[in-house]
Order: structure tokens, then C-alpha cells, then sequence
């Protein structure tokens, strides 16, 4: 398994970075806590400045072993079974401090995004989740499919015609041959409404930076992995993606053996005869 598998683009760094400068803020606030409260708690009781330190002091000695995991894990180490999910749970949890600790700094959200995606994918990829074809959700926004396409395909993506002329074919293949989950959305509510009907095991989404860091974070705790799309046109029109890293991505989050290959309906641009049909006229 490459080691950037889902992204493509190693950007770690920043966002380990700023995990850790969130951990010495949140260490620093609990101790000021502790000072500050430390005369009022000792008028209650002698024993209450002692007992808030050591809780503090373990909570935060756990919290820093769960951002040593982390990092290990972004580094591609192996990490106890057993703190997998502190782990993931960790990044999610801590996004929006490295954000507003980012902002305090002026790096972009969207640098942010990226590098938080890129840890989280990470992890998924070291924790080795994989799941049967049909408890995978391979989920891609509305702004994949070409502007002038005049088939509906949020409500069925098997509307394709598999002409071609943008990624959504490509997907639509990728999901017969497999027998995963696949859905157009047209945004996060829509998306989060799939997750719910097709309670999958594992989601692979294909969207922006923004997208993918809020979809990881909705659908928590199911393992989501990110593939950015591409914009050669701007943002949200006739974006693209690329199929190569999508397909490397879905096989390695499939058990093997578990696929259930599906028959197309179209293929380029043309309808496929039924294989039933076929057979029953035979
Ligand atoms: S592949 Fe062709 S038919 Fe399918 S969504 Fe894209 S443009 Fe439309």
C-alpha cells in the first residue's frame, strides 16, 4: 500500500503540528484552571487542589499519549489495536482547535483541511480497515458530472450513460464491478441522509478540502477516507478525480473476495440488453 494512497499529496505536517500546539494550550489552560481555582478549593476542603491536579494531570497525560499515537500513526507505525479508535477519535475531536489555532497563526482553513485529511487517511490506511464490498459508501458531490449532461443521477447514479465525457461513468463502473455503495450528492445534508439509509462500514468520499474535513467529521465514528478532486474549471464545476487513486483506494478498503459485481446498465452512452432478458429469449 503507497504510503499516499488516498491523497496523493504528503501534507502531514502542518496539521501534527498544530495538534500538538493545541495540546500545549489545552495543558496550559488546565494548569491556569488549577491555579486560579487553587485558594478557593483549598477553603472547601484540603483535599480538592489535590484531587484536581491529579485529574487534570491524568487527563492530560492521556490525551498526550493519544496525540503520541496519532503521530506515530500519521507516520505510518503501528499503533495498539486497543487505541485505534482514541486515536481517530483524537484528530476529530481536535480539528477545530488546530483550525482556530491555524487562524490565530493566518494558515488557511483550507491548508488545514488538506493536512487533517491527509493524517486522517493515513490512519485509516495503518488501522488496515476493511470491510465487505457491500458495507462500502463511495459518495462524490453533484459538481463531478458534467454541466451539460442531461441525465438525472442524484436520485440514481445508474442513470449514467457511462459516456465518458466526465468521472461519474467512471465511478458508476467502479461500482458494478465491485458491488459497493455509490451516491451523487448535492450537499452535506443529502450526504449524511445516505450514510444514515445505507449504514455503511466504511465511506470513501470524493470532494474539496471543505467538504471532506466537515463529511469526515459528520460521519464519525464510521472510518471515511478522502480523495480531493480536481478543479481544473474552479471550484464546483465539471470538477474531476482521480480514477487511479479512487480505484487503488476502494480495493484496499475491500475484503477480498467480498465483491459482487453488478450488470451495468449503460455502457458508452448506450443502453446494455439484460443478461436475464437475453436468457429467457434464448
Ligand atoms: S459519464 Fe456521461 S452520462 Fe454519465 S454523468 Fe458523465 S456526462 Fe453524464
Amino acid at each position: 500500500m503507497s504510503q499516499h494512497a488516498y491523497t496523493g499529496r504528503p501534507r502531514k505536517r502542518l496539521f501534527v503540528v498544530l495538534i500538538m500546539a493545541s495540546y500545549i494550550l489545552m495543558a496550559f489552560i488546565a494548569w491556569a484552571v488549577w491555579r486560579v481555582s487553587y485558594l478557593g478549593l483549598l477553603e472547601i476542603s484540603s483535599y480538592l487542589p489535590a484531587i484536581l491536579g491529579v485529574i487534570f494531570t491524568v487527563l492530560i497525560f492521556l490525551t498526550g499519549f493519544g496525540i503520541l499515537s496519532m503521530i506515530g500513526a500519521a507516520m505510518g507505525l503501528p499503533v495498539l489495536h486497543v487505541f485505534q479508535r482514541q486515536t481517530y477519535a483524537l484528530i476529530n475531536l481536535l480539528f477545530p482547535v488546530a483550525v482556530a489555532i491555524g487562524k490565530i497563526f493566518g494558515i488557511k482553513r483550507r491548508r488545514i483541511e488538506g493536512s487533517f485529511i491527509a493524517v486522517s487517511n493515513r490512519i485509516i490506511q495503518n488501522h488496515g480497515i476493511k470491510v465487505p464490498a457491500d458495507r462500502l459508501l463511495m459518495v462524490t458531490p453533484h459538481c463531478l458530472q458534467l454541466a451539460t449532461c442531461p441525465h438525472k443521477i442524484t436520485r440514481d447514479p445508474y442513470n449514467c450513460h457511462r459516456c465518458r465525457g466526465c468521472n461519474v461513468g467512471d465511478l458508476v463502473a467502479l461500482a458494478e464491478e465491485t458491488g459497493c455503495h455509490f451516491f451523487v450528492v448535492t450537499g452535506g445534508t443529502l450526504a449524511r441522509q445516505t450514510v444514515k439509509k445505507i449504514r455503511p462500514q466504511a465511506v470513501l468520499a470524493i470532494a474539496c478540502e471543505r467538504d471532506l474535513a466537515s463529511g469526515i467529521q459528520d460521519v464519525y465514528p464510521i472510518p471515511a477516507a478522502g480523495v480531493l478532486n480536481m478543479r481544473p474549471n474552479g471550484p464546483c464545476y465539471n470538477t474531476r478525480v482521480d480514477m487511479e487513486l479512487v480505484r487503488k483506494t476502494v480495493k484496499e478498503m475491500i475484503i477480498p473476495g467480498t465483491e459482487k459485481p453488478r450488470q451495468p446498465r449503460f455502457m458508452n452512452g448506450k443502453p446494455v440488453p439484460r443478461k436475464d432478458h437475453d436468457d429467457k429469449e434464448e
